[in-house]
């Protein structure tokens, strides 16, 4: 049985309380499958281990130099079924790709075969260590090659960076290669333009590296307003920075005009390519005229991701960057050995700005991402982003008759659809009805971004959702929305069936507890 619940937190029977089960209390707090699970410190002991250790004799002497702790710990131990168990349970309380549809716009959370994670776990990748004597890892830098290879082959660009370690970090990469390149040619530069629809990391990679960020407005049909960012173009200007298909689901049609009018202003072009699965094996990035663009391996290219990772952005570059890209890069000599090219090697590499890890990049990811593409092929990366963009048109043309879609006129979206809370009955808003999804078993949507939309929902099904999983999801989302619409007052409670209630959210993020401490009883 499990102990009593010391944390504040109210079971899942509160649910019970609200009128909503018929069934009996129950002693536990459990109902049937569905475990309560208390917090390890809750229900751990400092003196029970799960190791029978030897008794430590004080006086022989160790070889920790005096660094030795002398009072206890403080870290609870349990034995190893009670370690199981907690953990376990704790698991079935999570929400997860392989357990459901999870349509975070943005995200793209798809499915991760298996075979990938076959192979990244194969000894002679998941068992090296980044500073082995290169000739034993032939095998490890031809992966990382191989990939390099499909990735400048599928954007059209001459260079990549496959170090950076995500998106925002990539991000960060291509802008350190633009600043390296004004630098160079005499003056950093000032500004960073970005349109009003960005993903919130670029505006702060750009103030990371430095530069003022300036908005750029979007036209009605959610697009960048392409007379406005001219006009605004000038010698300060090092940099735009546009997402494409942007996060409106919208693939940015003039963006060949824009590259135009930037180059020929001086600046550079960067793409957050994080969208990339959307036109992948379609549409290659070079021939839009950008200079740099991060892609987001763990999105596009499956990958498993979440939590804050792993997760592996590389930068493919043009021609006038490529010689500010960060080291290493790897490389065959004439003999066919692979080897990395380093701070040392002066001769074989450019105006480097520096680099932006301690190794590589992220092994594990690279071997999963070109599993993907070989098990793909060229043609079934093509179908990807056909089948992504497909998933979501259903989507967006299965609910525009219910809930607000400002840019259903826009034409067809990509590989997201965008909704919006207008004529949402009462005071409810979009998070009631994200909270009501997750009690019809579904992870929410992207909710209030992109900004440009009040109350944004953002919904990404990904490729590989079939049309049976699509449709159920419509059908829950349909009935959520229509109880939005009509008002209906419960949902400011919802969820109700979650192991846990409405959070607060906001203390959370703002004044994180992250030690526990007895509570005051
Ligand atoms: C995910 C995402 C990023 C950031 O990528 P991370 O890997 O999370 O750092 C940037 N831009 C867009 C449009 C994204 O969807």
């Amino acid at each position: 049985m499990n102990a009593p619940n010391k944390s504040g937190w109210k079971p899942a029977m509160e649910a019970a309380e609200d009128g909503l089960h018929n069934g009996p209390q129950t002693v536990t707090g459990n109902r049937a499958l569905m475990l309560e699970e208390p917090l390890i410190f809750e229900i751990g002991k400092a003196e029970v281990t799960g190791v029978d250790l030897p008794k430590i004799d004080p006086a022989v002497p160790t070889r920790l130099a005096g660094l030795h702790r002398d009072d206890a710990i403080g870290l609870v131990g349990l034995t190893e079924p009670e370690t199981v168990r907690h953990y376990t349970r704790l698991s079935r309380q999570n929400y997860g790709i392989d357990l459901g549809f999870f349509p975070l716009g943005s995200c793209t959370m798809k499915h991760n075969p298996r075979l990938n994670e076959k192979m990244a776990r194969l000894p002679g990748f998941a068992d090296i260590h980044p500073l082995a004597p290169q000739n034993s890892v032939q095998g490890a830098l031809q992966v990382i090659d191989e990939l390099a290879t499909w990735l400048k082959t599928l954007t059209g660009m001459p260079a990549v960076a496959m170090s950076p370690k995500a998106g925002a970090h990539g991000e960060l990469c291509g802008i350190l290669a633009i600043r390296a390149a004004h630098t160079a040619a005499g003056n950093p530069r000032e500004v960073v333009l970005v349109p009003e629809s960005a993903h919130g990391t670029n505006p702060a990679t750009a103030a990371f590296a430095g530069y003022r960020v300036e908005d750029i407005p979007a036209t009605p049909e959610g697009r960048v307003n392409v007379a406005e960012l001219k006009a605004r173009l000038g010698p300060d200007v090092a940099a735009v920075m546009i997402t494409n298909p942007n996060t409106c689901g919208l693939f940015e049609k003039d963006f060949r005009e824009i590259a135009d009018a930037v180059h020929e202003a001086g600046g550079y072009v960067y793409c957050d390519g994080a969208n990339f699965n959307a036109i992948v094996g379609r549409v290659r990035p070079g021939d839009l005229g950008v200079d740099a663009m991060h892609i987001n391996l763990h999105k596009t290219f499956s990958t498993p991701h979440g939590g804050g990772g792993p997760g592996s952005g590389p930068v493919v570059f043009s021609e006038a960057l490529a010689p500010y890209a960060p080291l290493p890069f790897v490389k065959q000599d004439d003999a066919g050995e692979y080897y990395l090219v380093e701070e040392e090697h002066r001769e074989e590499r450019g105006p480097t700005f520096g680099r932006m890890t301690a190794f590589h990049g992220q092994m594990g990811m690279f071997t999963r991402a070109l599993t993907y593409m070989l098990s793909h092929g060229a043609d079934g990366l093509k179908q990807v982003a056909e089948d992504a963009v497909l998933n979501a048109n259903y989507i967006l043309r299965s609910l525009e008759d219910l809930l607000h879609a400002p840019f259903a006129d826009s034409g067809p979206c990509m590989h997201e659809a965008l909704f919006g809370d207008k004529d949402f009955g009462g005071d409810l808003s979009t998070l009631d009805l994200a909270k009501a999804l997750i009690d019809e078993g579904y992870h929410p949507m992207t909710v209030y971004f992109p900004l440009v939309v009040h109350g944004a929902m953002l919904v990404e099904p990904t490729e590989t959702e079939s049309k049976a999983s699509i449709d159920q999801f419509i059908e829950a989302f349909r009935s959520v929305a229509q109880r939005a619409l009509d008002g209906d007052q419960s949902m400011k409670q919802a969820p109700y069936y979650a192991p846990r209630r409405r959070l607060d959210e906001t203390a959370a993020a703002r004044k994180p507890k992250l030690a526990w401490s007895e509570p005051e009883e």
